[in-house]
């Protein structure tokens, strides 16, 4: 073991909330890896921060007709937030739009150039004349020459994960216009990776200890071959490409930027930089990224395997000074209910709606217990409540209540003395040893999921221990054997916060303040676990339910939201055109369009798609119910001009009177936007 940890865990891109898939893969277990190691004490460092480059933010600031940074300011702060909500310790959590990210990143792109590292290639590449952009990476689509999936994105298939570029795609769109692009001369910067191929090989084979999910996605990689990868792109978006390199190529720098996959994982680097400016040591950062003695873990899930065991390594070893990774503990996807998990049809549990209903180390238990270490898991809310009702409300909470319960009724809430050891005395103290090792092992080698079980095994045996003693029994037959077994379960209750807090922070906390113990489990000595008593005569504070059970008719709610948008999802389904009814003018007539004006919009209580509008439409005022809340906020409608059918039925929605509807286009990727009439035409006016 190196005197010093560094873990990142993979940076979330900043133009959408998080949700399970996210946590589930490079946050939780990262957290509960630094936690545990926290209490180990050692010198470990937890880094993160916003991605805020790349073409999908520049396409949801179009989308959303605001600029690039608006978008990123906004998620960067909501992430931050929730993360923090749910126990996510990070040291620092940086950006990388920042001053320090943007200097560090064109230092080692310029580093990389001096070395003599890069290849330049001038090729012609797709360009839309119509948005007068070049289109890399998720600004073209087309249909995927391995798979044939219609929608492949210009950098990777979606559908069969082949990684591509756009010209790779037949029958390119652009994805600003939807129309054809040209092909157009440009310049950029290659990594020549086949070069550099047979050194990271090299590197990979001395580490026969990484997960083989992650060793063999590597190798297939290196059996393809490694093919040279541009670290450029035209994009008015990103960390400029340095004026001082590019002149010396002879290269107009103009909308030049650094790839979002060369910039993004040095944001963990610039990250350290502004932790270590915090800490008013500004060279801090070196220990961890430029000494031999550090360690360095990356938290990430399968898909960013390629760019943190070959591209960022590559980039690392060909600059010099830096460490390369120590471990890529890479998780596989986790799917909700049976399906895959989409961002873009809104099929997923969002971080920031669980929070505002649970606690959350019960997502924190049930994810850590079925994380998707070594292949594809699951998330059920039925499994959810299970494992909240079933195992920490019974087993733990069930525990730690009639433990205290019993020590406040009939030993005034004071720690009684133990007597002499006998057999079951010693049985359970060595179970608390073997579960304070065995756990610590399964964490230090990212088996979380082992280590879940380690711990509810305790929790498990901690009850069977009281059942057996039956204090309720000796109370009046031996006051001396009842004092001793309330004295060790008070103790395994100790033992058993500290052991927790890794994997459920808040419910650790929560016991620590029943059992009125000194410090707190964030500073509890993990290697004390099990030696370090609560002496004979200390006062225990009141005692609380640390888990409340979770009832049938809530979690059926959830799974009711989920199956809502299953069935939107076909609902939605165009029927082919030449099965579309033809009507007739006059038909059509009955249909009252008219233009109407946004007057305020707000959030509906417990309905997470729902709008409730005021809308102007000249002559009246009307209140109108949407279903839009997921694409759009209620800031970003007011004011806004939108086409109301406005003759429809009267209908009641959650108990809100909804007086018409406001016309919007959905896309087949289930992506929404209200229909919209020039901003001078007057309120009221007819639509035909
Ligand atoms: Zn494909």
């Amino acid at each position: 073991m190196k005197d010093r940890i560094i873990v990142t865990s993979a940076l979330p891109y900043a133009n959408g909330p998080l949700h399970i898939g996210h946590i589930a893969g490079a946050y939780l277990p990262a957290d509960i890896y630094v936690r545990y190691n926290r209490l180990k004490k050692r010198d470990i460092l937890f880094i993160c921060g916003s991605d805020e480059n790349g073409v999908p933010i520049m396409l949801r600031a179009r989308k959303e007709g605001v600029s690039p940074q608006a978008i990123v300011d906004r998620y960067h702060a909501m992430n931050k937030q929730d993360f923090e909500k749910f126990g996510i310790s990070f040291d620092y959590y940086g950006r990388t739009s920042s001053a320090t990210h943007r200097e560090t990143s064109q230092g080692i792109f310029r580093r990389l150039a001096e070395n003599g590292v890069f290849r330049l290639k001038t090729e012609k590449q797709l360009y839309d004349p119509e948005a007068k952009l070049f289109l890399a990476d998720r600004f073209v689509y087309g249909t995927c020459p391995k798979c044939g999936y219609e929608n492949a994105y210009g950098d990777q298939c979606e559908k069969c994960g082949t990684s591509l570029s756009p010209a790779d795609l037949i029958d390119p769109k652009s994805a600003v216009t939807n129309t054809t692009p040209v092909m157009k001369e440009t310049t950029h910067w290659y990594l020549p990776l086949a070069e550099i191929q047979p050194r990271l090989e090299k590197w990979i084979a001395s580490h026969p200890d990484w997960k083989p999910n992650v060793l063999g996605q590597v190798k297939s990689w290196f059996a393809d071959g490694l093919k040279d990868r541009a670290v450029t792109r035209d994009l008015p978006w990103g960390v400029p490409v340095p004026e001082d390199v590019a002149a010396k190529e002879g290269v107009d720098v103009e909308n030049k930027v650094l790839y979002v996959w060369f910039d993004a994982p040095i944001g963990y680097i610039s990250a350290t930089k502004e932790w270590a400016q915090q800490q008013g040591d500004p060279e801090l950062w070196k220990k961890y990224w430029q000494d031999e003695n550090a360690s360095l873990v990356h938290f990430i899930g399968k898909d960013n395997i390629v760019f943190h065991c070959l591209i960022f390594p590559a980039m690392l070893m060909m600059h010099g000074d830096f460490v390369l990774p120590d471990n890529v503990p890479a998780n596989e996807f986790l799917n909700l209910e049976g399906n895959k998990l989409s961002t873009s049809r809104n099929y997923a549990v969002w971080l920031k709606d669980y929070l505002e209903k649970f606690e959350p180390d019960s997502l924190r238990y049930t994810l850590a217990a079925n994380l998707p270490e070594t292949r594809d898991a699951d998330f059920s809310w039925k499994e959810f409540q299970a494992r909240h009702n079933n195992e920490l409300a019974d087993i733990i909470g069930n525990f730690i209540n009639r433990t205290f319960t019993f020590l406040k009724k009939n030993f005034d809430g004071v720690m009684p003395p133990a007597a002499a050891a006998d057999a079951l005395d010693e049985e359970l103290e060595q179970k608390i040893q073997q579960a304070r090792e065995t756990m610590g092992e399964h964490i230090e080698h990212f088996r979380i999921k082992e280590a879940t079980r380690e711990l509810m095994d305790l929790a498990r045996f901690a009850n069977k221990y009281f059942n057996d003693k039956a204090p309720w029994k000796t109370r009046k037959e031996d006051p001396e054997q009842c004092a001793s077994t309330l004295n060790r379960c008070a103790n395994t209750a100790y033992a058993l916060a500290v052991m927790m807090q890794p994997i459920m922070p808040f419910s650790a906390e929560k016991i620590w303040k029943i059992l009125n113990a000194p410090g707190s489990p964030e500073t509890a000595k993990w290697d004390a676990v099990g030696t370090e008593t609560l002496p004979v005569g200390h006062r225990f504070d009141e005692v609380k339910i640390v888990f409340k059970k979770i009832e049938d008719e809530v979690i059926q709610k959830e799974i009711d939201t989920l199956q809502a948008v299953l069935d939107s999802r076909e609902d939605k389904g165009t029927p082919p055109e030449e099965n579309v009814e033809q009507i007739t003018i006059d038909e059509f007539a009955r249909t009252e369009l008219r233009v109407g004006r946004i007057l305020s919009a707000e959030k509906m209580k417990g309905a997470d798609r729902l709008l409730k509008l005021q809308v102007d439409l000249g002559t009246e005022k009307r209140q109108i119910i949407a279903g839009i809340a997921q694409h759009y906020s209620p800031e970003q409608l007011t004011d806004r001009k939108v086409v109301v059918v406005a003759n429809l039925k009267p209908a009641k929605l959650r108990g809100e009177l909804s007086e018409g509807m406001v016309l919007a286009a959905v896309a087949e990727d289930g992506s929404l936007s209200l229909v919209a009439p020039d901003e001078a035409t007057p309120v009221g006016a007819r639509v035909r």
